[in-house]
C-alpha cells in the first residue's frame, strides 16, 4: 500500500488520495509509527516482508521465495532438491531485442495456466526437473540435487527493460537458460494449437526465486497463540503453514481487484472462533503498483479499507469487547516505479480497551505514520510488541 507523493495526485500518495474513513477512524486511539520489514542488504519483496511481519527474523530463516510456495503447493522437497518460481510472463522483442513485457502474462486465470503448463510439463519434465501448477501465473521448478547459488532477478523489478541483462547466470544457469528457451518454443506451439490461446499476453516462462526448504519455530511455540493465516498468494499460505498457523482457503481469492473481500472477511471471523489471531494478507494495492497505474491503485486502498478494514472493525466491535487489530504493510510498491522499494512502512496498532494515541494525527498515512515519531527497525519484533501492548 505504502507509495511516495505523485504530481499526478498534488503531491499526495495513493494512499493519501484514498477514501479510508475505517482506517483514520481507528487511527484517532491507535498507536501509530513506522516500521522496516527489510533488513539491511536483503531484497525487499512479499518473501522478506512478510517472514518479518509473522515474527521471523528474515536474515535468519529466509532461504529463497520459492520454497515458501512449495510448501504452500504442498511439493515434498528433499534436503538437496532447489526450488524456483516459474513465472508465466510476456516478453516482446523490440528490433530485435527481447523487453519483458508482462511479468503476470496479464494476470492469466489459473484455468488458462494449466493448459500452458501441462504442455511444459510434456516438454521440460525429465529425472532432474519437475514442474508444479500454481494459482495464475505463479508456478514452481523444482530442480531435484540442483544448484542454487545462481544469480536471478525477479521479472516484475524488469518490466520493460531488455531482458538479455538479467536472465540466470553463474554456476547451472545454462541449464536454466535452456529450460526458458524450450519453453519459449513450446508456449508458441501450444497457442497456435490452442485458438482460444492466441491473444493471452503469454510468451515464456521466467525463473526466479529458488532456495532450499527453510526450517520455522512454530508461532505457537513462541507466541503461545493459536491462529490462522488468509491469503490468495501461495508465499503467503507457504509462510503460515510452515509457522504451524491454520491457512484457510477462500474460494475466489485472487491476490487482485476482483478478489472476495467478503469471503476473507468471513472467514477470519469466522476462524477466531477457534484462533486468538488471524493475519489477512490483501495483494491488490502491490499488484495495482506494479502495473504502475495509480487509479487502480486507489481502488484497491478504498477497497481495502471499505471491504475489509470496516466490516472487520464491525464484526469485531459486535463479538468481542477485548480485540486489537494490527494495520501494516510489508514494503512499498511505488506505482513510478513499478517494482518493490526500501522506505519504512506506516502501521497501527489499535486496542479496544485501551486508547494507545501516540499522536496527533488524523489519518493513516506513510507522512501521518512518520510524524508520529515512532519507529521499529526490526520489523520482525512488531508483532511481540503487538500482542504485548
Ligand atoms: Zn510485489
Amino acid at each position: 500500500m505504502p507509495d511516495r507523493p505523485l504530481a499526478n495526485l498534488d503531491g499526495r500518495t495513493p494512499l493519501e488520495a484514498s477514501e479510508t474513513p475505517f482506517m483514520d477512524d481507528l487511527v484517532k486511539s491507535s498507536e501509530l509509527g513506522t516500521v522496516n520489514h527489510i533488513p539491511k542488504g536483503m531484497k525487499s519483496g512479499s518473501d522478506v516482508g512478510n517472514l518479518s511481519i509473522l515474527g521471523y527474523d528474515p536474515q535468519e530463516c529466509f532461504t529463497g521465495r520459492s520454497p515458501l510456495e512449495a510448501e504452500s503447493i504442498g511439493i515434498p522437497l528433499g534436503p538437496n532438491d532447489v526450488c524456483y518460481r516459474c513465472n508465466l510472463v510476456n516478453i516482446v522483442n523490440n528490433n530485435g531485442k527481447d523487453f519483458m513485457d508482462d511479468h503476470s502474462a496479464g494476470h492469466i486465470d489459473t484455468e488458462t495456466s494449466k493448459v500452458i503448463i501441462d504442455g511444459l510439463k510434456e516438454e521440460l519434465q525429465d529425472n532432474e526437473f519437475e514442474l508444479y501448477q500454481g494459482v495464475s501465473y505463479r508456478h514452481i521448478l523444482v530442480w531435484k540435487n540442483g544448484l542454487s547459488k545462481l544469480e536471478t532477478t525477479p521479472p516484475h523489478d524488469i518490466l520493460d527493460q531488455n531482458t538479455i541483462d538479467y536472465l540466470p547466470t553463474g554456476p547451472g544457469s545454462v541449464r536454466l537458460r535452456d529450460l526458458m528457451r524450450r519453453a519459449r518454443v513450446k508456449i508458441k506451439k501450444i497457442k497456435n494449437q490452442n485458438p482460444e490461446l492466441k491473444s493471452l499476453n503469454c510468451s515464456d516462462i521466467w525463473l526466479w526465486g529458488q532456495g532450499k526448504k527453510p526450517v520455522l519455530e512454530q508461532f505457537k511455540s513462541i507466541h503461545n497463540i493459536k491462529g490462522s493465516v488468509i491469503s490468495a498468494v501461495d508465499l503467503i499460505k507457504g509462510i503460515g503453514k510452515l509457522a504451524g498457523l491454520d491457512v484457510l482457503n477462500v474460494e475466489g481469492a485472487t491476490g487482485y481487484l476482483d478478489t472476495n473481500y467478503k469471503g476473507k472477511v468471513e472467514s477470519a471471523l469466522d476462524s477466531l472462533k477457534e484462533n486468538d489471531f488471524c493475519m489477512i494478507h490483501i495483494e491488490a494495492p502491490d499488484e495495482t503498483g506494479h502495473e504502475g497505474d495509480y487509479k487502480k491503485k486507489i481502488q484497491a486502498i478504498d477497497d481495502l479499507d471499505k471491504k475489509v478494514v470496516g466490516p472487520i472493525v464491525e464484526g469485531l466491535r459486535d463479538k468481542y469487547d477485548d480485540y486489537k487489530i494490527c494495520i501494516v504493510s510489508d514494503h512499498p510498491t511505488p506505482v513510478e516505479l513499478r517494482t518493490h522499494s526500501y522506505e519504512y512502512v506506516p502501521y497501527l496498532i489499535y486496542n479496544s480497551k485501551l486508547n494507545t494515541c501516540n499522536h496527533n494525527q488524523k489519518v493513516f498515512s506513510e507522512r501521518s505514520a512518520s510524524e508520529s515519531g515512532v519507529v521499529i527497525e526490526n520489523g520482525f519484533e512488531l508483532l511481540g510488541h503487538f500482542f504485548k501492548k
